[in-house]
């Protein structure tokens, strides 16, 4: 098969190849948890899929315009306005078919060849790929563990170059859930103005916070900030909607026409029920708070455990349903005579021996570590943590 040559530029997604795979065995007999998929367990409110039935029963099942109804985009306005206190105009909103058809759309309308992009480390598995896609140049900026996976700032002014076309923001993070500091968003936002930089800011993650963690986002930070901000957001992770593809991006007129442009012809308009639900699913966050609740004891839960491995340490994450703790000191020892290599072969020596599935953390640009999702039973973490347990007995 002659395929194009762009298909080179580009990896599979690591996290949905592994979450498969897992998927698979499972499927084929054998028990392994997964800590690998990337979306809560819980299922969708009852009142948002309620409001999907009403909607196809009400024959509401034809296309809209491509960047979604008027309904979807005045609920996605108004609810900006209420959360972050922010007006948006209605051209300058567009729903897509996930966050991540957004943050392509973003990719594609923004990115020329000879652009740059910084993105920071620890990554999501799509930045670097999409901007790949896009012929672009991904230029990472470290994030260390020591600094709770908050942005060295230095690296990132070493880092813009007059190619500098976009930086990427995702607080809370995954893989991390570090949810970057007030000043850290002030400081990047700071150097985005300065040197005519535009932001990216993916804010999936923000209704998933521990402790009062106060995610800040820079199209608060005023209009010379918002003017060069695209704020993307979606349904997948506070709503529990994955499987219904619902995402958004607000942001500049001109880059909001252009992703409509590119929509209308690749998907046109986001599933037209769905954009119902997902007026009604705005209105109501009221479930939210008892499944953060569930979340941050799971978090504490593995949390402590990572850190009694011997050889583990796991960073406190303020944010989203992932940890991400650094396997340093298993790289190198053996298990039944095999010496571990990398993330991605521990990752493997975990699924086959001990029945347990992470994602390494090569795939997330941070070699050495795995990351942990814990959207899944309290039940499920305990036997998960005592696999672990037995597997860390047996190195030598
Ligand atoms: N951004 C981040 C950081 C994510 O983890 C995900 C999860 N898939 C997405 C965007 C995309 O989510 P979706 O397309 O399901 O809205
Ligand atoms: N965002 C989730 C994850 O990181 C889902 C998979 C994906 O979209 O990549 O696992």
């Amino acid at each position: 098969m002659n395929l194009a040559r762009r298909m080179e530029s580009f990896a599979e997604s690591a996290t949905m190849e592994v979450a498969g795979r897992i998927a698979q065995l499972n499927a084929q007999g054998k028990n392994v948890i997964s800590f690998a998929a990337g979306e809560p367990d819980f299922d969708t409110p009852d009142f948002i899929k309620e409001a999907a039935i009403k909607a196809i029963r009400d024959g509401l099942n034809k296309y809209t315009p491509v960047a979604g109804n008027d309904a979807i985009k005045t609920a996605i306005i108004e609810f900006t306005k209420k959360t972050l206190g922010v007006e948006y105009q209605k051209n300058e909103v567009i729903a897509s078919l996930g966050a991540k058809h957004s943050l392509y759309n973003i990719s594609q309308a923004l990115f020329d060849e000879w652009d740059e992009v910084i993105i920071f480390s620890p990554y999501w598995v799509s930045y670097p790929n999409q901007v790949l896609l896009a012929g672009a140049k991904p230029v990472f900026v470290n994030c260390p563990a020591a600094n709770g996976f908050n942005p060295d700032i230095e690296d990132l002014k070493a880092k813009i170059t007059s190619a500098t076309k976009a930086i990427i923001i995702n607080s809370p993070c995954n893989p991390t859930g570090a949810v970057f500091s007030a000043e850290t968003i002030r400081k990047i936002a700071e150097i985005a103005v300065n040197d005519d930089v535009y932001l990216i800011s993916d804010e999936i993650y923000d209704a998933i916070v521990y402790e009062g963690a106060r995610p800040l986002s820079p199209v608060t930070l005023g209009d010379d900030v918002k003017r060069r901000t695209v704020l993307v957001n979606g349904f997948s992770k506070t709503f529990s909607m994955t499987g219904w593809r619902m995402g958004y991006a607000l942001g500049p007129a001109p880059l909001v026409a252009a992703m409509t442009k590119l929509q209308g012809q690749s998907t046109s308009n986001p599933v037209t029920p769905m954009q119902f639900a997902s007026v009604a699913a705005l209105k109501d966050l009221s479930f939210l708070a008892p499944r953060v609740e569930e979340f941050r004891k799971r978090r504490d839960a593995m949390v402590a455990a990572f850190n009694a491995l011997e050889g583990v340490a796991c960073v406190n994450p303020a944010g989203a349903f992932y940890a991400f703790p650094d396997f340093s000191g298993w790289i190198g020892k053996s298990i039944d005579g095999e010496a571990i290599k990398d993330s991605v072969h521990l990752t493997n020596l975990l699924i086959d021996k001990a029945g347990v599935g992470p994602v390494p953390g090569v795939a997330f640009g941070a070699e050495n570590f795995l990351r942990f999702s814990y959207a899944l039973s309290m039940a499920q973490i305990e036997e998960g943590i005592q696999r672990l347990r037995a597997f860390a007995a047996k190195l030598s």
